[in-house]
């Protein structure tokens, strides 16, 4: 750990949206290449870097159920576009100068490391970004609950929900001129004013497991050093 950060190891999650920049679809390279920038400078400070991508810029269960797609089967389609969303990371990363591995909730080897918790471990103790991919592998969860568990289970100190938007609000920032920004709030009271942080499978699971979470704008350039070397200023930090 170095002297500037007080997080040894972070896992980043980051939705498939955001990857897709301004067209809502696909990856767009301006974007991963931002992205990269930014996580080197954290890799660079010596912290370990877990990710978890969503895949919402390619498949959303749910809406597949809208087309006529059954449930459970867009689920997979979903958990599958995470690891098409990972491996563009991953490879962006690698371009980057940074040591990688995509490790996948779903067993296919020809493309990455089946998820095993214990190598995900090492991986990072050796200072490779590792990438988590396929969610957790079930369907009826969403990516913001893998980010959630696979914190709790390699023992990250915080969740860091990059989004477009820089922090958690009294009221939905876009729609409300007059909504101001907290820069800390309690899980209970995220949960009483149903403040929209994350689903609240994945809320809960950090609740009851004293998982920091803060959630930020991915999209505002250094702010994910500048959360990293503790500024309290930048975004949410919800405990
Ligand atoms: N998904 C799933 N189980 C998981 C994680 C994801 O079934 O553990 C599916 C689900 O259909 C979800 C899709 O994968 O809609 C993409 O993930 P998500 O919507 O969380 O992506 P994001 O909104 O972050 O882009």
């Amino acid at each position: 750990m170095t002297s500037q950060t007080n997080y040894k190891r972070i896992l980043l999650k980051l939705s498939g949206e955001a990857l897709a920049g301004p067209s809502g679809y696909n990856i767009d390279p301006a974007i991963l290449e931002q992205y990269s920038k930014e996580i080197k400078e954290v890799v660079d400070m010596g912290v370990q870097v877990a990710i978890v991508i969503g895949g919402g810029n390619i498949f959303r269960g749910v809406s597949g159920e809208r087309s006529g797609i059954d449930r459970v089967q867009g689920d997979y389609m979903g958990m599958l576009a995470t690891v098409i969303n990972a491996m563009a990371i991953q490879s962006s990363l690698e371009k980057h100068g940074m040591y990688t591995r995509v490790m996948s909730a779903i067993k296919m080897e020809q493309v990455c490391e089946p998820y095993v918790r214990r190598r995900a471990v090492r991986h990072l103790e050796k200072g490779r970004v590792v990438i988590f991919g396929a969610g957790t592998g079930s369907p009826y969860f969403t990516t913001d609950s893998t980010a959630s568990l696979r914190a709790i289970e390699i023992e990250a100190d915080v969740v860091l929900k990059g989004t477009k938007v820089n922090g958690v609000y009294t009221a939905d920032p876009m729609k409300d001129p007059t909504a101001t920004r907290y820069t800390t709030i309690s899980f209970d009271d995220v949960y009483e004013k149903k403040l929209n942080v994350m689903d609240l499978t994945a809320f809960t699971l950090c609740q009851e497991n004293d998982l920091p979470i803060i959630v930020f704008n991915m999209n505002e350039t250094g702010s994910l050093l500048r959360i990293v070397k503790g500024d309290t200023d930048t975004g949410t930090l919800i405990s």
